[in-house]
């Protein structure tokens, strides 16, 4: 099958490298080998090859553990979707409205604001909402669910919380 030099290394979703003897590398080796044949699979790039998604037709697709192929555009569209989930559940469990001025609308418009600075691990934002569940919840809970107007006035120490 793959004669690959041993200390080559492959790229994995995170940007950091794997060995080449872990298992699951190899076996997704030995996938990507076979779809090779009919793609054009850039040589020494084996993390992602072109592939037919039944959505997005021809796609960038990459390899995800367990040897299989995921289209790049349909795992992108997961992540927004998964995210919005969880804001929406998020914003559900902490009463689903502005504390302040009870607006609840748009969810878009809800933002959590952390009562004290000093306990701010993270933002809520779309990226601090790829963390797991309960990281997630035992962030927010260090927070007040207020709406984008009423959040520029706290900031703005207009209203005080
Ligand atoms: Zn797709
Ligand atoms: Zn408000």
């Amino acid at each position: 099958m793959f004669d690959l030099p041993s200390d080559r290394k492959l790229p994995t979703r995170q940007g950091v490298t794997l060995p080449l003897s872990y298992p699951g590398i190899l076996k997704n080796l030995e996938i990507i080998h076979t779809f090779s044949a009919q793609t054009n699979l850039t040589p020494g790039y084996t993390a992602q090859m072109m592939k037919v998604c039944k959505t997005h037709g021809q796609t960038k697709h990459l390899l995800r553990p367990g040897g299989f192929l995921r289209c790049g555009k349909c795992a992108s569209v997961w992540v927004i979707r998964h995210r919005q989930k969880k804001k929406q559940r998020l914003v559900e469990t902490f009463g689903g409205k502005c504390s302040v001025c009870g607006y609840k609308k748009y969810i878009g418009a809800l933002d959590f604001h952390h009562k004290n600075p000093k306990t701010k691990g993270f933002s809520l934002s779309v990226r601090g909402l790829s963390y797991s569940w309960d990281t997630v919840l035992n962030e927010a809970a260090k927070c007040i669910l207020v709406c984008e107007n009423c959040h520029s006035e706290i900031e703005a120490g207009i209203t005080k919380v």
